[in-house]
């Protein structure tokens, strides 16, 4: 499978410090992605089970006209990994990269602005309540 990327700007709009990343992807997938995240230098996700439809799913059950029938929406997975604007893009091409077949029903992302990063454990926001220990910008700093 070549392998592509995601056509971008980088002028997300609202701009903001951190954005969430969040993909609804192929639960067989879940745990390439995961360890690619965790490769790269991702030790922040949350991971819910849910279900839906797009192109993959419920497309007969409209073109039927009949109701929506719960039992007809597809497994998916839902990742949701909050970083720094900077590694948006890093994180979305891997995403693509382990999680893509090619066939429909490979999922879709949502970039969306995050306002404020609080850790619970010490009251700290912002850079500091984002950044992780050992984490990506430690792997990436010069330092
Ligand atoms: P502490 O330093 O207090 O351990 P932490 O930053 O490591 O804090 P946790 O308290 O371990 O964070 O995180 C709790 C949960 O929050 C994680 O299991 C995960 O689901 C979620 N989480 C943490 N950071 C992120 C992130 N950057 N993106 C998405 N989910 C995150
Ligand atoms: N941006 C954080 C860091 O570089 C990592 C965030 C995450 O793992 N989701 O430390």
């Amino acid at each position: 499978l070549p392998k592509i990327r995601a056509q971008n700007s980088l002028d997300y709009y609202p701009d903001s410090k951190f954005y969430k990343v969040e993909a609804i992807l192929r639960p067989w997938r879940l745990p390439q992605v995961s360890s690619a995240l965790l490769n790269m230098g991702i030790r922040g996700v949350t991971v819910s089970d849910v279900k839906g439809f797009g192109a993959q799913g419920g497309s007969k059950e409209r073109q039927g006209g009949s109701e929506f029938s719960e039992d007809k929406f597809v497994a998916k997975v839902k990742m949701e990994i909050v970083v720094s604007k900077d590694q948006v893009e890093a994180v979305i091409d891997t995403i693509i990269d382990v999680a893509r077949t090619g066939e429909i029903g490979d999922g879709k992302i949502f970039l969306v602005p995050v306002a404020d990063v609080i850790r619970v454990r010490t009251g700290e926001r912002g850079e500091k309540a984002e950044k992780m220990t050992g984490g990506r910008a430690d792997l990436h700093s010069s330092v």
